[in-house]
């Protein structure tokens, strides 16, 4: 079954939308946001995607919706089910890559458990194309042969993460972090601990790929103050990589 085969009435599509400019969503998202009749949107999704949706089609913008007797998530789940089961062509649309930090398996399988039809279309990944859109590949030949893609949504040391920092600071890969803007402090200083060198480049791309793009750039000792008044979404790269962070990387190219 290709991407581009049309969409069914009574199925979901959780379709990756990349991370925000509307011309880094695949061909096929944008043929399966053409056929929907409902959209459930994310506030990360590439709001100019929505262009072109049919002009009776349904937008639900779900991160507005007003917090119910349910958690977010099991609302969202439950709204997809009820519009499928409605028969209609059902479209999720997720910034980035619905699999990475996007809850997409969530939903995948609470479609599957409720007998409903669900595809995936995959997305350009905010992990890879926010530091491109910097100018900064995450990996390089002769520099770097890997890269490590970590959430920094809970601080090193909180019960709640699972992370190895030792084993990340060591393990020669360019780190790159999302969700990590109010943690960058905690974070950076876990892996300076851990023996990362300080002087390691460093750079905070927010805001990838919109007009009001902003890089910081910085030694690992000092990114998380240089960074400091940066707002979010933004996305943290880590290694000798980063040394290429440049604002005006489009302009110049
Ligand atoms: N599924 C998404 C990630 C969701 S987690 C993906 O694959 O891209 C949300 C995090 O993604 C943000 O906190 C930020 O770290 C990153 N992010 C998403 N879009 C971004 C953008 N346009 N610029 C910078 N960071 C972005």
């Amino acid at each position: 079954m290709g991407t581009l085969e049309a969409l069914s009435p009574g199925a979901v599509v959780l379709v990756g939308g990349g991370p925000g400019d509307a011309g880094l969503m695949t061909v096929a998202g944008r043929a399966a946001v053409e056929q929907a009749d409902v959209l459930l949107v994310d506030h990360l999704a590439p709001a100019g995607a929505l262009e072109w949706a049919a002009p009776g089609a349904e937008i639900v913008d779900v991160s507005k919706m007003p917090r119910g007797p349910f958690t977010p998530q099991e609302r969202i789940n439950e709204l997809l089910i009820t519009h499928a089961r409605a028969g209609r062509r059902v479209v999720r649309l997720k910034g980035g890559d619905g699999f990475v930090f996007g809850r997409g398996m969530e939903e995948v399988i609470a479609c599957t458990e409720a007998g409903v039809p669900v595809r995936v279309v995959p997305g350009v990944s905010s992990a890879i194309a926010v530091p491109a859109l910097a100018g900064v590949p995450v990996t390089h030949r002769g520099l770097v042969q890997g890269f490590s893609v970590i959430s920094g949504h809970v601080p090193p040391g909180h019960p709640q993460s699972s992370l190895d920092y030792a084993a990340l600071a060591a393990s020669g890969t360019t780190l790159v972090v999302l969700m990590g803007v109010a943690n960058l402090a905690a974070i950076t200083e876990a892996l300076l601990v851990h023996g990362m060198d300080a002087t390691t480049p460093a750079a905070v791309v927010a805001r990838g790929g919109h007009p009001d793009q902003e890089v910081v750039q910085a030694p690992l000792r000092d990114i998380a103050r240089a960074a400091g008044a940066v707002r979010p979404p933004a996305v943290t790269v880590i290694g000798e990589v980063a040394r290429w962070a440049s604002e005006a990387f489009e302009e110049e190219a």
